[in-house]
């Protein structure tokens, strides 16, 4: 997807704060944080949504979930972390590239 932010993100196109990649999935710091830790998980293959995901993205939908939770207590979220999933418009979703928020406040030091 020529247009598609997220694509540009996952290829190096636009610049973003990455806190993981490997050759399936990138995950950076969301440009307009709604918590102190705030991160989006992506699959590197374009996938507009949850509603066109398929059979064939099962293993790749739960190695974003797995990362969830690696990614959080590496951000300092050991006590506990929010994940969302915005699909279509009336589920909030602004970016279609499928993605995985992880929110949370790291505790106090
Ligand atoms: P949503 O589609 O509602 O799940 O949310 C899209 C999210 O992407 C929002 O939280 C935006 O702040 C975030 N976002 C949009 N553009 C960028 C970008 N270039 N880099 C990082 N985060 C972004
Ligand atoms: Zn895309």
């Amino acid at each position: 997807m020529t247009d598609c932010i997220f694509c540009k993100i996952a290829a190096g196109q636009i610049p973003a704060k990455k806190a993981y990649e490997d050759d399936d999935i990138v995950a950076f710091h969301d440009i307009a944080p709604k918590a102190p830790v705030h991160l989006l998980l992506i699959p590197k293959k374009h996938i507009t949504s949850l509603f066109d995901a398929g059979a064939d993205d099962q293993a790749l939908l739960g190695k974003l979930l797995l990362l969830a939770p690696k990614l959080a207590k590496e951000h300092g979220l050991e006590a506990g972390f929010v994940t969302r999933v915005h699909t279509g418009a009336a589920g909030g979703q602004e970016v279609y590239h499928l993605h995985v928020h992880v929110l949370g406040q790291p505790a106090a030091a």
